[in-house]
């Protein structure tokens, strides 16, 4: 099967939004009047982002997920996306897997594959996607890194942490029973983007943007962009966990440690990070509600800058868990 094929056969389909698809040099797209177009690359590296064995609707799926997830932590409307992909040989069964994954996620969101590029190499997945956001009398409605305010409240969506375990499991450094491998490795495999949550928290969140790194890391962008530092409640962190809540966890299957790094600097989660002044307590959870998300208020913006971790009472949390190793 040469190229053209492959494209016509695999990824070319109705777009019935886009003013032009796939088959010409250029896909158009026609903004709505009033709105901003909200662009976003990632790129998934066989070895670097995913093992080679994975399920491909699985792969098709995440590959659309990561960025439809930065379109949610702006606040974007999903419209459109083009797909580039490097592919070792052409592997029919691979390809019926990966476009199945892929389109099914697309549709659940309106976004319309509209080009790309296919060339043969490493397997390898560049996806852009293109979103709206309104601007609402000349001011954008998206949400960026750079709102947060001291006094706002810390919230995340979600739960947090079990991408990592499922990682961990994986690589071999830590033995699951198998039902709680499974959930986990759902949560790894097929991140859920909150774009509904996102488009929920225009005009309520002051900053926000989704965990793709590890809550600690990422959220050090927010107070970065903001000129702010940051208090967390471990204690409320350490039950965004959802394997936390299983029996063999209860029971000492791995130390508190253990949930807490994955909680904290665990990666691959997909989850939002987001800001809001106290003031807007209420729209948060109404957000969050029409949503259909969970939200978790975990801490608070502070004037002074860096990040501190303090326990239930509002105790300092000694500096163990200021760099994670915990795994080995
Ligand atoms: P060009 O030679 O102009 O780069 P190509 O021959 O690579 O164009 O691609 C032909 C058409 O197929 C273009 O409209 C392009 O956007 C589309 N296309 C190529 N690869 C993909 C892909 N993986 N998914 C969707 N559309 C693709
Ligand atoms: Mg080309």
């Amino acid at each position: 099967m040469g190229e053209f094929d492959l494209i016509a056969r695999y990824f070319t389909r109705p777009t019935p939004r886009a003013a032009l698809g796939v088959g010409d040099d250029c896909a158009l797209l026609q903004p709505a009047p009033g709105m901003q177009l909200a662009i976003s690359s990632d790129m998934l590296v066989e070895g670097r982002h995913f093992f080679a064995d994975v399920d491909p609707a699985a792969l098709g799926h995440k590959a659309l997920a990561v960025n439809l997830s930065d379109l949610a932590a702006c606040g974007a409307t999903p419209l459109a996306f083009t797909l580039a992909l490097a592919l070792p040989r052409v592997d029919e069964a691979w390809l019926q897997g990966f476009s199945q994954g892929l389109f099914k996620l697309a549709d659940a969101h309106g976004c319309e594959l509209v080009g790309g590029d296919t060339t043969q190499g490493p397997l390898n997945i560049c996806i852009t996607v293109f979103g709206e956001v309104p601007v609402v009398d000349g001011k954008s409605q998206a949400l960026l890194r750079s709102g947060a305010r001291a006094g706002d409240d810390v919230y995340v969506s979600g739960t947090l942490g079990d991408a990592r375990l499922a990682l961990e499991a994986l690589r071999g450094s830590i033995a699951l029973p198998a039902d709680l491998l499974a959930e986990a490795r759902q949560r790894l495999e097929r991140p859920t983007p909150r774009i509904a949550l996102g488009r929920a928290l225009r005009g309520v969140a002051s900053a926000a943007l989704d965990i793709s790194d590890g809550l600690l890391g990422d959220l050090r962008h927010i107070l970065k962009a903001s000129g702010v530092g940051a208090t967390l409640d471990t204690s409320i962190a350490i039950e965004l966990l959802a394997a936390s809540a299983h029996p063999a966890c209860a029971g000492g299957l791995f130390s508190l440690e253990n949930q807490l790094e994955c909680v904290l600097a665990g990666g691959d989660d997909y989850e939002l990070a987001f800001t809001a002044p106290a003031s807007a307590r209420e729209a948060v959870l109404a957000a969050a509600h029409r949503a259909d998300t969970r939200v978790t208020h975990i801490g608070r913006i502070d004037a002074a800058p860096g990040l501190r971790l303090v326990d239930g009472q509002g105790g300092a949390v000694d500096g163990r868990y200021a760099s994670f190793d915990h795994f080995g």
